[in-house]
């Protein structure tokens, strides 16, 4: 199959690098010149464990190429994927389709044969029906099947998620279309995921509900460790104690500083202001939005309070930026509002993370940035782990106290015992544990 990739971000690089590794020849093209340059150079825009070797072997065996010509790249496909971004739209919350709907204009201009437009990004109920729309506009005479198929990999484990999925949706009710979505995946179908066809509103909603799923789930626990830690119980024990329940299952049940990154945050506003506009309110959506935006800033007040309640003057450390570990994508980060409150609250923030700081320098303006954990808690009057990087799970603890002004840790991912650091001399806070 000859698959071209509108979008050469994280979902449209892994998955163009992923379908060429299946064996297809893929095209992924992208309007940002300096992209396309350095993946010529095999110079890799993102951070996504594995990708850059991903990606050389298959350009190198002549699968994978990279463009700006859309035009060019289009003309001989048989699919073509939109995987471009659907940011937040400034001021209402709604889904920002508008370079989704540009994407699909060029491309409907640039179409020479039968092929079948496949929308990777994410996006509101209905939009298939507008792209078509669109598509029968600028090209009435094309024979063009739009089909839906969200993508559900996670960042930094992107690869194995999009290599062993636990399912792939695809939403189309055309038989020559589901005929060439088998074909598209048929390697992945033979390692036996499941390749669920559905109509395409249902497609688009499956994402949408996925995302606010698992949004109420992290929210749901963080309301759980705060209610712990009012009443001195454990929230990692009635984590496991719940999670064992088959019927709620142990994922994404880790209380922590609320949930972040380039999804959550802007796909749960967009199915709010899909559930207003068709009158069928979603309010546990609504109260797990308001709870996460809140939870933020309430971290940073936590750590004013472990740190006694007065930080003016004083400079706060913070392990971890990016919204989870292994990626750099600094999108909607807990680490930016946690930030913006120490400095509003008086003090001076000195962050280190492994892999983000170049998106953090864009995003963090008053924050020092340092080289490594230590240089990062040198003379702070508190290290606060924000995103639990690995690097960050065996720290020495005894250096971390020798070096700190004042001996506090606040741990906001729970990876440490509270025990095992008292012990060292530490005043310790975490997360849920009363
Ligand atoms: P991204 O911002 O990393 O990448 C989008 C890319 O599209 C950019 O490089 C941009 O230059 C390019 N682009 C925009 N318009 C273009 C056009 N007309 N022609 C060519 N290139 C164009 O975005 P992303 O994180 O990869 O997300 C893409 C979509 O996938 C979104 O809808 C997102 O919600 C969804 N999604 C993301 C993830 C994730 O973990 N990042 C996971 C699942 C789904």
């Amino acid at each position: 199959m000859q698959i071209t990739m509108i979008g050469t971000g994280y979902v449209g690089l892994v998955s163009g690098a992923c379908f060429a590794d299946f064996g297809h020849r893929v095209t992924c093209v992208d309007k940002d010149a300096g992209k396309i340059e350095r993946l010529h150079q095999n110079i890799m825009p993102i951070y996504e464990p594995g990708l850059d070797a991903l990606v050389a072997d298959n350009v190198a065996a002549g699968r994978l190429t990279f463009t700006t010509d859309t035009e060019s790249a289009v003309a001989e496909a048989d699919v073509i994927f939109i995987a471009v971004g659907t940011p937040s739209r400034r001021g209402d919350g709604h889904a920002d389709l508008s370079y989704v709907y540009a994407a699909v204009r060029e491309v409907a201009a640039a179409v020479k044969k039968p092929v079948v437009i496949v929308n990777k990004s994410t996006v509101p109920v209905g939009t298939g029906d507008e792209v078509e729309r669109i598509v029968r506009e600028v090209a009435p005479d094309a024979d063009i099947c739009v089909v839906s198929n969200p993508e559900f990999l996670r960042e930094g484990a992107a690869i194995d998620d999009f290599k062993r999925p636990d399912r792939i949706v695809v939403g189309t009710e055309d038989a020559r279309a589901r005929e060439v979505m088998s074909e598209v995946y048929r390697p992945l179908f033979i390692n036996q995921s499941p390749l669920m066809f559905t109509a395409r509103r249902s497609s688009e909603l499956i994402k949408y509900a996925a995302n606010a799923f698992l949004a109420v789930k992290i929210t749901f626990i963080n309301e759980m460790a705060d209610l712990c830690e009012a009443v001195g119980a454990n929230v990692q024990d009635v984590s496991r104690g719940i999670g064992l329940d088959n019927r709620i299952g142990s994922k994404f049940l880790h209380a922590g500083p609320g949930y972040g990154g380039s999804c959550f945050p802007k796909d749960t506003l967009a199915l709010l202001k899909t559930a207003e506009d068709h009158e069928a309110p979603v309010k546990i959506v609504e109260a797990t939005v308001a709870v996460n935006d809140s939870r933020k800033r309430a971290m940073g007040r936590k750590i004013v309070k472990a740190m006694g309640g007065e930080i003016r003057g004083k400079t706060v450390a913070l392990l971890g930026l990016t919204f989870k570990p292994n990626t750099d994508d600094m999108r909607d980060s807990p680490a930016i509002a946690i930030a913006q409150t120490l400095i509003d609250e008086g003090a001076h923030v000195r962050a280190y993370d492994p892999e983000g700081i170049e998106q953090a320098k864009l995003v963090m303006k008053d924050v020092e940035f340092a080289t490594d954990a230590y240089s990062c808690a040198e003379g702070a009057s508190a290290l606060v782990i924000v995103t639990e990087w690995n690097e960050f799970r065996a720290l020495d603890l005894k250096r971390i106290k020798s070096i700190l002004a004042e001996p506090v840790l606040v741990d906001l991912r729970n990876i440490y015992t509270p025990a095992e650091v008292r012990r060292i001399g530490l005043d310790y806070t975490s997360v849920g544990r009363g």
